[in-house]
């Protein structure tokens, strides 16, 4: 009997590689992080310093404002590390027990 390639079938790449580049809109990793960001409006001066640096992608300029889709945010805290603003913090999600 054939060997069959558990990746294969459940669509999972060799090393986990995601290999199309702005692929990152088709996983939802909001419910990932311990901790959200939470941008404070009055610091925030949208110079994009967060966007690039966000490895979900999940961070646009809207209204002169960063905003962040938080269903595709990890909570990986990199935006609050590199705004150089200050305008992030990282806030403990409230976790729902089952
Ligand atoms: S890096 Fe900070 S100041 Fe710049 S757009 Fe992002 S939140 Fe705003
Ligand atoms: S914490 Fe910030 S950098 Fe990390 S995924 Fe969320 S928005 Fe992007």
């Amino acid at each position: 009997m054939a060997k069959q390639d558990s990746r294969k079938d459940s669509g999972i790449t060799a090393g986990a590689v995601i290999t199309k580049a702005g692929s990152s809109m088709k996983n939802k990793t909001g419910f990932w992080g311990v901790f959200k960001p939470v941008l404070l409006n009055s610091r925030c001066n949208a110079c994009g310093i967060c966007v690039q640096y966000c490895p979900d992608g999940c961070i646009v300029i809207k209204d002169k404002k960063a905003s962040i889709n938080q269903d595709y945010c990890k909570g990986c805290a990199i935006c609050s590390k590199e705004c150089p603003s200050k305008a992030i913090i990282m806030q403990k999600k409230i976790l729902k027990s089952c």
